[in-house]
């Protein structure tokens, strides 16, 4: 089946972007666990591993040569440069998803959002926004023991993602990860009851009313 039918027809592109350090991924996964309706398209990209990280379950981690054919090959829906590596949704990530009935979940950057909505304008985009500046910076010292100049430069990676907040279809601020979360999935459940997903509705409404 064609890709853009295919989507139109079952699956919603369900996208969520925020700097790194709004809490995305928690959300994400808490998403996944608490409905079976929807799973998450591995990307692919060419930065290199992290620890705790598997490789065709986190990403499939690829070189930059095998990135060139993936590209050459046409295998993406969109790709990105992000942070100096390269990172994009695979045609096949997202068509299995779909052909398995359920809806899919991509966790992707303003730029990858800004081109899949090209490819399919009624994807729904969700972006989440940390409560604060100091909260944000907080969580971005978290992680390690970074430089600081390290710091710096993710403030200012994660104030140029903020600024394409106003591109999104929604926008939460992420005050607490269970609440963000409820109300990402209260999203995600209306958008499944929007009247042009629900083609059947046509021959079921028929059967009612004759
Ligand atoms: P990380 O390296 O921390 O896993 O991800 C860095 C950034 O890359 C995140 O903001 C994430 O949303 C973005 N990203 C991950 N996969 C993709 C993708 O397939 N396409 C695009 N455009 N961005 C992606």
């Amino acid at each position: 089946m064609e890709i853009a039918a295919a989507i139109q027809r079952r699956g919603l592109l369900f996208v969520l972007s925020s700097p790194s350090g709004a809490g995305k991924s928690t959300i994400a996964q808490m998403l996944l666990s608490t409905d079976d309706g929807i799973a998450m398209s591995v990307s692919a990209t060419t930065r290199p591993m992290r620890p705790g990280e598997t490789d065709g379950v986190d990403y499939h981690f690829v070189t930059d040569a095998g990135f060139d054919r993936m590209v050459a090959g046409g295998e993406f829906l969109e790709w990105a440069h992000v942070f100096g590596h390269r990172y994009g949704t695979l045609k096949r990530e997202v068509m299995k998803v779909i052909e398995g009935g359920r809806d899919v979940l991509l966790d992707i950057d303003w730029q990858g959002t800004q081109q899949l909505k090209q490819v399919d304008p009624d994807i729904v985009r969700v972006f989440i926004l940390p409560p604060s500046t100091e909260e944000l910076e907080r969580r971005l010292r978290h992680r390690g023991t970074d430089s600081e100049e390290v710091i710096a430069r993710r403030m200012d990676r994660a104030a140029s993602e903020i600024s394409h907040w106003a591109e999104y279809d929604y926008v939460l601020i992420n005050n607490d990860a269970e609440k963000c979360r409820e109300l990402v999935h209260n999203i995600l459940k209306a958008e499944r009851l929007k009247a042009t997903r629900r083609v059947f509705l046509h021959d079921f409404v028929r059967g009612l009313i004759g």
